[in-house]
């Protein structure tokens, strides 16, 4: 990711990635997304944060719940501007072992059951590898081929042949999580969890380089997924004039059907830029902070969109609501296939939205924030 895309770079044709000699913005994507961090236990993603805001944070402490808050000092008088991005994902929680040695399991966060027979999983902090099993297609009679199995009849197989032996591995309470290799494929990322490693990535990197004119406090949040809750604590300790959140909206703009001369029912649309949200069910987004972020993009000459409104949530349904209120507004990397085991997204949507967040941080003022009336 260069630091500084400029207007000429903006709108090319996608590119591929290059990787700097330090560790890039892309390298620690690509371990973010393989990292399995499910609510609640988002330790492993937190460890990657910690390493790679080393040096570029003047403070950064890890809060009860395990948000990891840091504050990168600005060059002003104090002024404070919290920018979030939710660490955790949906996955698995182990809930028993059966006597044949195969695990019980519920879902954390929204995943559709519909698509988890024959994943590939890894389970608890070994990682040991594991597939929800499913009948082969050859025993399934015919009129039960279209019944939806629901997720309490479904087991996680690790091999283990006995109770016992699960047992000595597995506990209740461990997590699990989609076994996803991250790749860069032409102008996409694919990997498991892109919601919102995709976020956590970008805020690191807007906390590289030199100061703003603000504090930059940045929240990197926990158990986003199972209803804001890490940012709920976050945003009363970061105190605010005002926050961003970054995050991963669906995209939903799946090719047409053949009834249809187009698809009408997106979302937001990749390759379009980042996602300015109007509102969405947890938020109606602060006027004046739509106004900036477009205002920027169309000075820099970066390209956004504005996301429909309607269903979905962010950080910022929590975040605004925090002590006296927040203005926020959110800003999302447009991702098909979201909560499922591989998600895309794609690289210039990525770089053209921590463009536009760091054109956003580098052309603030106060007056931003005036209401006119
Ligand atoms: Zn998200």
């Amino acid at each position: 990711m260069p630091s500084k895309p400029s207007h000429k770079t903006a709108n090319k044709a996608p590119s591929p990635v290059k990787k700097p000699a330090a560790p890039s913005v892309e390298d620690l994507l690509r371990q973010l997304s393989n990292a399995v961090g499910v609510s609640g236990d988002e330790g492993a993603v937190r460890r990657l944060i910690l390493e790679a805001i080393q040096g570029s944070v003047d403070d950064v402490n890890v809060d009860a719940m395990g948000n990891v808050l840091a504050v990168k000092k600005g060059t002003g008088r104090g002024e404070r501007l919290l920018a979030a991005a939710h660490m955790d994902e949906v996955g698995f929680m182990i809930t028993a072992v059966d006597s044949d040695g195969s695990l019980r399991f519920e879902i954390v966060g929204g995943i559709d059951e519909r698509g988890l027979l024959g994943k590939q999983v890894v389970v608890g902090p070994k990682r040991l590898p594991g597939i929800i099993g499913a009948m082969p297609v050859h025993l399934v009679p015919a009129d039960q081929r279209s019944i939806v199995i629901r997720v309490a009849r479904m087991r996680i197989d690790i091999g283990a042949e006995s109770e016992a032996t699960a047992k000595k591995l597995v506990k209740p309470g461990d997590r699990a999580g989609f076994a996803t290799e991250f790749a860069v494929a032409g102008p996409s990322f694919r990997g498991k969890a892109l919601d919102d490693r995709l976020g956590c990535a970008a805020l690191v990197e807007l906390l590289r380089g030199p100061a703003y004119s603000f504090d930059l406090h940045a929240a990197f949040t926990v158990q986003e997924e199972v209803g804001l809750r890490g940012a709920k604590v976050a945003a009363f300790a970061a105190d605010p004039q005002a926050a961003f959140v970054l995050d991963c909206t669906p995209a939903n703009d799946l090719p047409h059907s053949d009834e249809e001369k187009e698809n009408t029912q997106y979302n937001t649309r990749l390759g379009l830029g980042p996602a300015i949200y109007v509102a969405d069910r947890a938020t109606i987004s602060d006027q004046r902070l739509i106004a900036h972020l477009q205002r920027t993009a169309e000075a820099a000459g970066l390209p956004y969109q504005l996301r429909q409104p309607g269903g979905g949530g962010t950080d910022a349904g929590a975040i605004h609501l925090s002590r006296e209120g927040v203005p926020s507004v959110s800003l999302s990397v447009p991702g098909r296939y979201l909560h499922s085991p591989l998600s895309l997204a794609r690289v210039d949507d990525w770089r053209h939205a921590i463009a536009l967040m760091r054109a956003a941080f580098k052309a603030w003022t106060p007056a931003v924030l005036k209401r006119k009336g």
